[in-house]
């Protein structure tokens, strides 16, 4: 998965501007992102709305840098594939609300995408590792997802350390992400943990620079993640 070669960062558009999204993603592609994290929420899995399908596709016909599709929404089972066949390059569905995750992790393959199973904070990790033997990255949520600019939850770098295990056992195949609260403090701990790639919102976007914002926390991850290979 060269795209998101780890250690990544990859900066969330939820704390864009949409208004200018355009110009933003420009930006960021300037500055040395690699990928971007899209989060999609629908008000019902999460008691908030962001954007859909139309708006990643007009960042997909814009760019061809890969775009990975956070689903906080429910019935992905229905949904999720479309994101697919739009370009997506890793969609990414939330166990708690996929009817049935091994096969959706299939449907998602079939239309050529990277497959992501998401597990919020309070879900167990142990539970999944069967459903995912089919997914390509895991993301670990260290918040309760549906809003930016939360604190950080410490206690699920457990999931992310179990996680790496079973990878670097040969168990699993898979990416490790995180998603929630990550700045220049907790950034070392994730990848610590054998975190892979690190989705950050707000600490990329309220940087005066954000280009050099994601410079730093790429810069502070890399020791640490070195360090949990080691
Ligand atoms: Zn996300």
């Amino acid at each position: 998965m060269s795209a998101f070669a780890p250690p990544q960062v990859l900066p969330s558009v939820m704390s864009a501007d949409f208004l200018r999204l355009g110009e933003q993603v420009d930006a960021l592609l300037a500055a040395g992102a690699r990928a971007f994290h899209v989060d999609v929420m629908d008000a019902h899995f999460v008691p908030n709305l962001t954007l859909g399908l139309p708006v990643v596709e007009s960042i997909l016909k814009t760019t061809d840098i890969p775009i990975d599709c956070h689903l906080m929404i429910d019935d992905p089972d229905r949904w999720a594939p479309g994101y697919a066949e739009a370009g997506a390059y890793n969609v990414t569905v939330h166990v708690e609300a996929a009817h049935d995750p091994i096969n959706l992790a299939k449907d998602l393959r079939a239309a050529g995408a990277k497959a992501g199973l998401a597990i919020k904070p309070g879900t167990n990790f142990d539970d999944y590792v069967e459903v995912l033997k089919h997914y390509d990255t895991l993301l670990v949520m260290s918040v309760e997802p549906g809003f930016g600019g939360q604190k950080f939850m410490a206690e699920v770098l457990d999931k992310a350390r179990k996680a790496r295990e079973l990878v670097d056992t040969g168990h699993l195949k898979l990416l490790v992400e995180i998603d929630g609260g990550i700045n220049a403090e907790t950034i070392e701990q994730a990848a610590e943990a054998g975190v892979d790639c690190f989705v950050a919102g707000s600490a990329v976007y309220n940087a005066e620079d954000p280009a050099q914002a994601i410079e730093a926390l790429r810069a502070t991850a890399t020791p640490a993640f070195t360090h949990a290979r080691a």
